[in-house]
């Protein structure tokens, strides 16, 4: 049975290339995907999407017809879409049984999936039918500063939390920056402090900690926690390099998606 991999990143993180990238992966080891785009205002994708949310729905239109700016268009579009999603839904069962993996590249501006009601329902609706897991795209060479490290990795366990499917760290653009810091932090909650000690005064001028420091340092907390959750992985969408792994990754989570999230699904019923 198929598995689902649903793509979420920042802006910039390299979500369409990461796409593009699985893409041709798959296609030389002659299992290509079956590919779902839901960006309604991308303009180029690299890559031939199987279903594209630009066929059925016109995101310029809809800013007109609604009388809205940006990003209240692409959320509207994407409420348009997911209004027919359980017809999209019926193909990508039929397909499932052909193909080992359905892609779904979601808007480029992040909060529009993972805070709508659309973007909710679209992933229940998935998560509910085949085995999915989340794939979070991180912009590895910007990501290199302890607090905005934090930030991204706060960002991911909200996304866990919210959906709390199986979920795959993807630091990506390792051809420029390795990963290899980044797994120290996760792993090495001592040396994340330090990171962060020598990134920001740890004291005010009174020698008391800092605000920044002590919430930091209370996140830091909570991350170990959510570290324990989660599967990471180093890739360059560039040079293909860590797609073996990542999918060796993706194949570890149907069994977690089997193991925990069915049953939970199941309970909930
Ligand atoms: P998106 O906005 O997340 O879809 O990001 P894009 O896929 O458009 O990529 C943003 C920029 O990062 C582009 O200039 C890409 O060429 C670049 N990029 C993406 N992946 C990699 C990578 O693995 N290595 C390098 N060096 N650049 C990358």
């Amino acid at each position: 049975k198929a598995m689902v991999i649903i793509t979420i990143g920042m802006a910039g993180a390299g979500k369409s290339t990461f796409v593009q990238r699985m893409n041709s992966y798959l296609h030389a080891k002659e299992s290509p995907p079956y590919i779902l785009n839901l960006d309604p205002a991308v303009t180029h994708v690299p890559f031939e999407p199987n279903i594209d949310i630009r066929d059925t729905i016109n995101y310029q239109e809809v800013m007109k017809q609604y009388n809205l700016g940006p990003n209240g268009g692409i959320l509207t579009a994407l409420n348009l879409f997911t209004t027919k999603f359980d017809q999209v839904l019926n193909l990508v069962e039929k397909r499932a049984e052909t193909v080992d993996y359905v892609i779904l590249d979601t808007p480029g501006q992040i909060e529009i999936f993972t805070w709508s009601a659309s973007g909710a329902i679209i992933t229940d609706a998935v998560a509910s039918t085949l085995p999915t897991v989340v794939a979070y795209i991180i912009d590895t060479p910007r990501t290199t500063a302890p607090a905005t490290f934090m930030s991204n990795m706060l960002y991911a366990c909200s996304i866990l939390y919210k959906t709390k499917l199986p979920f795959i760290l993807v630091f990506n653009k390792t051809d420029v920056q390795p990963h290899d810091f980044a797994l120290e932090w996760m792993h090495d909650f001592e040396a994340f402090q330090a990171a962060l000690a020598s990134h920001s005064g740890t004291t005010d001028d009174e020698g008391e900690p800092t605000y920044m420091n002590s919430l930091m340092n209370s996140m830091s907390l909570v991350l170990d926690e959510f570290y324990q959750h989660l599967t990471a992985v180093g890739v360059s969408s560039m040079t293909g390099a860590g797609m073996k792994e990542f999918f060796d990754a993706v194949e570890a989570s149907r069994t977690e998606y089997e193991k925990e999230y069915l049953p939970e699904l199941q309970r909930a019923r």
